[in-house]
């Protein structure tokens, strides 16, 4: 048996064809695509607007630009989360605070949010900004942190990286019903994939400017805007400091390919997680909890195993399961604990239920594509390996 991925994407030959014909085209770059995709996926989620961009991590950076993040602001999110969610603040010159994750969702404490809120209002250092992320492809609870954002005025963000094809009180992640941006990306372990690519989501026409603005070096070619006088044809000017995000042709050729099979891709994703949760229920293990509120894309599946309980090593444990010929993988490492934003000031213990939730998670292959007699390997692997 070949080695199972904890990840893996795939590309049909309709995905190579619809590349193919973009290298093809006229336009590799600023061509018709990349603005194609990104109305077919607002379409999708049903919100007013997208911009396409290089990767979600330039998606967020974008996002925090356009929701006005300056030096000196706060910008709040989650430890159990990729770096990128941070970073992204951290580019506009702000400063990161994060809020401890519930237990049972692994997403963002609600309660805990609005704790640290009511703190920092009485320390008047509230945040400017509050990036959620929908972990493992389970929404947060938008319609709390929503009434919240109203109360504290903040901004919200939502990191839908491993959210796309998910939904939210019957609502498709993205619709930005709770929110002002959504961010997805299409990493090849994402939904669908772009090879690197990401799209920022809204439905307020003036964030939807500011998202262009700053993805295209702050560059406006709209003379209805321009703020001097110029009939020249080659005419263009810059109104702000942006960037060059911009997504290529051959990106959006294949992103938008695999966005036709998006809802097949979750559907299977979510069989997998069925039967996982059959097939391993009399483990010691604990299986992910599902949120009523939310339909998840199941980006990951992920179970805990009380490794210090059972006097268990964990790495000893994934380096054996890697012998075995089973991908595992760790998500996350607690952003605070990563040496650089230890620098900031942050040290273990600041945010304990991720950290605990650290030691026991480990993510078990899932992807379309991965058979039902490999997803017995797995189980058969832990199931020797938890209970000899
Ligand atoms: C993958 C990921 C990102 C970054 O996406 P890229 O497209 O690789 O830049 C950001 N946030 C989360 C939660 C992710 O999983």
């Amino acid at each position: 048996m070949s080695f199972i991925p904890y990840a893996q994407h795939t590309v049909s030959q309709s995905d190579i064809d619809a590349v193919v014909a973009a290298l093809k085209s006229e336009r590799l770059t600023q061509g018709p695509l990349a603005e194609t995709f990104a109305a077919e996926v607002a379409q999708y989620c049903n919100a007013r607007h997208a911009v396409a961009v290089t990767n979600a991590s330039m998606g967020l950076i974008a996002a925090c630009h356009a929701a006005g993040v300056a030096r000196e602001d706060w910008v709040w999110t989650t430890p159990n989360t990729f770096a990128a969610s941070a970073n992204c603040a951290r580019h506009c010159g702000a400063r990161v605070d994060f809020v401890d994750i519930d237990p049972r969702t692994f997403n963002m404490s609600v309660s805990a949010l609005e704790q640290k809120l009511v703190r920092a209002a009485e320390q008047q250092r509230l945040p400017k900004a509050v990036i959620p992320v929908h972990f493992a492809g389970q929404s947060c609870d938008m319609q709390a942190i929503a009434r919240l954002a109203r109360e504290y005025d903040f901004v919200v963000i939502e990191d839908a990286a491993h959210a796309l094809g998910g939904a939210y009180l019957d609502k498709k992640v993205g619709a930005c019903e709770y929110s002002d941006m959504t961010v997805f990306s299409f990493h090849p372990v994402k939904s669908i994939t772009a090879a690197e690519g990401g799209m920022v989501l809204c439905n307020s026409a003036e964030l939807y400017q500011r998202l262009q603005d700053v993805s295209r070096q702050g560059v406006v070619r709209d003379s209805t805007r321009f703020l001097n006088d110029s009939d020249a044809p080659w005419y263009y000017e810059q109104h702000s400091l942006g960037y060059n995000m911009r997504m290529t042709e051959l990106q959006a050729a294949l992103g938008r390919s695999q966005l036709h099979r998006l809802d097949e891709v979750i559907t299977e994703r979510r069989r997998l997680a069925a039967r996982y949760a059959e097939l391993l229920k009399s483990l010691p293990v604990q299986l992910p909890e599902l949120d009523a509120a939310a339909k998840s894309a199941w980006h990951l599946y992920v179970i805990r195993i009380d490794f210090m309980t059972m006097d268990k090593d964990k790495a000893a444990f994934v380096q054996s399961l890697a012998k075995d010929g089973i991908g595992t993988q760790v998500h996350y490492m607690p952003v605070h604990l990563h040496p650089y934003y230890q620098l900031q000031g942050f040290t273990m213990g600041d945010f304990p239920v991720s950290e605990v939730y650290y030691q026991q998670a480990l993510s078990l292959p899932l992807y379309p594509g991965l058979t039902d007699e490999q997803q017995d390997c797995v189980v058969a692997a832990l199931a020797r390996q938890l209970v000899g």
